[in-house]
């Protein structure tokens, strides 16, 4: 149902944001593919897109701390495909340390990459979406944006703040056919995580069950991971006419942990 759109996401290399960028690119979407990595797992990424779904796929090497580059790659991008009609501010990193002791680098580098990279996308794609009267942009937030936990401050506030912005825009967009919202996944199984478990097993002395269950999951009621692809269920949804009315939304898909 998106065949003559074209979508951006960023930070989509990896988890959600490649998830996002198959699920758009399944339904016939032109896809610009945004992050680091290893350039030829990259190059493989963006020509499955294109062999397995018949589409055009672009790559953007720009830097989410960068304003220069990230305005470069929505004109990139709608000088490639015409258009930009759905933007997916995905990329995000995180740091984990007591305010105190926060290094301040990484306090930046999390503003720049969380929050204001999203400033800088949607400030470069809305004249294009108002002059077309149709538009999506959605957010990659967090349970993060509604909850707090200790040791992550920088990434509580980028994803608070993110919320804020994704409400602000949408009632600047309500009258022009252009839907902002934010979907905030809990902890969802990306590469990312998984690596992260063998460290936690040798330094807690636990299972790998443990690990899942008593740290990871312990927050989240159903003892589930959230899937990429439950994620990339829920953008997709947000770009159908069915969702034109759903706006300035923050969608929790967490397990209930924001409900406790
Ligand atoms: P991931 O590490 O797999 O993906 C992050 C992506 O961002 C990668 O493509 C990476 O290359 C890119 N990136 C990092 N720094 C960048 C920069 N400076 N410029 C451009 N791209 C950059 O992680 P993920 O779990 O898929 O996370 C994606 C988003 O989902 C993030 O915003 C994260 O905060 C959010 N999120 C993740 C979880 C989770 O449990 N995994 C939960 C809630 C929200």
């Amino acid at each position: 149902f998106l065949k003559g759109k074209s979508a951006l996401v960023t930070g989509s290399t990896s988890g959600i944001g490649l998830a996002t960028a198959r699920a758009f690119a399944a339904e016939g979407a032109n896809v610009t593919i945004n992050g680091f990595g290893e350039a030829a797992a990259i190059e493989k990424e963006r020509a499955a897109l294109e062999s397995e779904f018949g589409v055009t796929a672009r790559y953007s090497p720009a830097d989410m701390t960068r304003p220069d580059q990230i305005a470069e790659m929505v004109t990139q991008h709608e000088a490639a495909f015409g258009t930009l009609d759905i933007l997916v501010n995905n990329a995000g990193i995180q740091h984990v340390s007591p305010i105190e002791e926060f290094p301040i680098d990484k306090w930046d580098a999390i503003i720049a990459i969380n929050l204001s990279s999203a400033f800088h996308t949607i400030r470069a794609a809305i004249p294009g979406m108002k002059v077309r009267t149709w538009g999506r942009i959605i957010n990659t937030a967090s349970a993060h944006s509604l909850a707090a936990s200790p040791f992550k401050a920088a990434y509580v506030a980028a994803k608070h703040g993110l919320a804020g912005l994704t409400k602000t825009a949408a009632l600047e967009l309500a009258t022009f056919g252009v839907t902002v919202n934010c979907i905030s996944p809990g902890y969802v199984w990306t590469p990312l995580v998984e690596k992260q478990i063998p460290d936690t097993m040798k330094a807690r002395g636990m299972t790998r069950e443990q690990v899942m269950n008593d740290v990871l999951l312990a927050g989240q009621p159903t003892k589930q991971f959230v899937t990429v692809d439950q994620v990339a269920a829920l953008a997709l949804f947000l770009c159908k006419e069915e969702a034109a009315s759903m706006t300035g939304a923050n969608l929790s898909m967490d397990g209930g942990w924001t409900a406790a």
